[in-house]
């Protein structure tokens, strides 16, 4: 039933053509599918063998050893863009890196009712030492095998499903909702930036696709990577007294640094997620046993609760430290993404967990795409069947079961929409 999906890729990319505005290629569907949908060509039977097309389709995310040439999110986005635009929608691929673009279908018109967004990720992390076929989405044993069935297949077919179930009213809903697939979660996450930067002023809510065995995840920890570097002074270790050891500059330092840090993290606390915490993960430096070492650094990760974010920050956290204890580190990288808490009071927050019991407020220690709408001003939360226990392994696979609860349970949570007043749903962001 799918044979005539692998040319649509082909048939899509022929309307390329160069945005007007910003300078950034996109490709406007106006195909059209209309007659591929009647002949129930483009659609897959149930959202199992949805899932395991999806599957088939490597989109292994290039930047991290991805273990395979097969990487790239336009094949998976192309194939998108051919099924939103089969069930009625208005698709665009907004290119955020060359030939790495989101996909956004929208099934109402942008004409000022509230807006939500349907969200999980186009790529998945790499496929090396996989003990499976990682493309093969293979069905057995009650579940579906390979590369991204859990994170985030899995989530995206069941998203995808749920719209195919309601797309005769999607329309009319007061509220609308939209399907947005983002490039690049797995690395810099520039997909859910970008976006949010373009259109965060229209959304007033987002769903997005992870595996949380089905529990609204709202809460989240931010993190901090930095590099420190001590430097010194090389000699001949016949002599050391004529050089200045930078290993052991660091060494000293990184341990009055893990006492006195590591105690102003546990100052900053979070009911779900715990404290704030340190880990020095990588050190390195020096060459030779008979060398004075001039260069030495270490690398640390530090994750951050909302309440450390607020007073500042970890990174403003970290230099302080460095200056009240007089340590000689220099910070010479740092990254900094900030925690994520939504209100568990949101209308749209109290409207999933109202579809079923079984689902309840969550925090996790990752983090997502959710982080940068949230910051960018589009409250969300995370949500999707499969485990992130089965994330990132080399034998990847979503139970059936937990996959069709995850469609029938986002296709209820649509259909309430339509009950909603519109008045009722409040359209400001914050
Ligand atoms: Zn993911």
């Amino acid at each position: 039933m799918l044979g005539v999906l692998p040319v649509l890729p082909r048939l899509l990319y022929a309307c390329n053509r160069n945005h007007p505005g910003d300078g950034q290629t996109s490709v406007h569907f106006r195909l059209a599918f209309g007659d591929v949908l009647r002949q129930g060509l483009a659609m897959p039977a149930d959202v199992i063998s949805l899932l395991q097309h999806l599957v088939r389709i490597p989109s292994v995310n290039p930047d991290n050893a991805p273990g395979t040439a097969l990487s790239g999110e336009e094949e998976i986005a192309g194939f998108l863009g051919g099924w939103l635009e089969a069930l009625g929608a208005e698709v665009v691929l907004e290119a955020v890196q060359v030939g790495r673009p989101n996909v956004i279908g929208r099934f109402a018109p942008l004409d000022g009712r509230p807006r939500i967004l349907l969200g999980p990720h186009l790529d998945t992390v790499g496929v090396g030492g996989m003990t499976i076929a990682p493309f093969g989405g293979e069905l057995r044993d009650g579940r579906v095998w390979g590369r991204g069935a859990s994170d985030t297949k899995g989530p995206m077919a069941a998203m995808l499903w749920a719209l195919r179930e309601t797309r005769a009213s999607l329309a009319k809903l007061p509220v609308a909702v939209d399907f947005v697939a983002f490039m690049g979660e797995e690395s810099g996450q520039w997909g859910s930036k970008d976006f949010v930067r373009r259109h965060g002023a229209d959304y007033m809510f987002a769903v997005v696709g992870e595996p949380t065995s089905m529990q609204v995840v709202r809460v989240t920890k931010g993190s901090l990577w930095a590099t420190l570097l001590a430097t010194g002074k090389a000699a001949h270790s016949a002599q050391p007294e004529r050089g200045e050891n930078a290993i052991l500059k660091l060494t000293r330092a990184l341990d009055t640094l893990d006492y006195h840090l590591g105690h102003a993290l546990a100052g900053y606390t979070h009911p779900v997620l715990g404290r704030s915490t340190l880990n020095v993960g990588v050190i390195r430096g020096g060459s030779r046993p008979n060398i004075v070492p001039d260069l030495a650094e270490a690398e640390l990760d530090i994750r951050i609760t909302p309440d450390l974010a607020a007073s500042g920050g970890a990174l403003r956290l970290l230099r302080e430290m460095l200056a009240d204890h007089a340590l000689p580190l220099e910070i010479v990288a740092a990254h900094e993404n900030p925690p994520m808490e939504t209100a568990a009071t949101h209308p749209m927050v109290q409207a999933l967990l109202a579809v079923d019991p079984a689902t309840q407020l969550a925090g996790a220690p990752w983090f997502s795409d959710a982080t940068h709408l949230s910051n960018g001003g589009v409250p969300s939360i995370c949500l999707g069947p499969g485990s992130i226990n089965q994330a990132h392994t080399v034998d990847e696979f979503i139970d059936i079961a937990a996959l069709q609860h995850g469609a029938a349970f986002l296709e209820e949570f649509i259909r309430r929409l339509e009950l909603r007043a519109p008045a009722a749903v409040p359209m400001a962001r914050e």
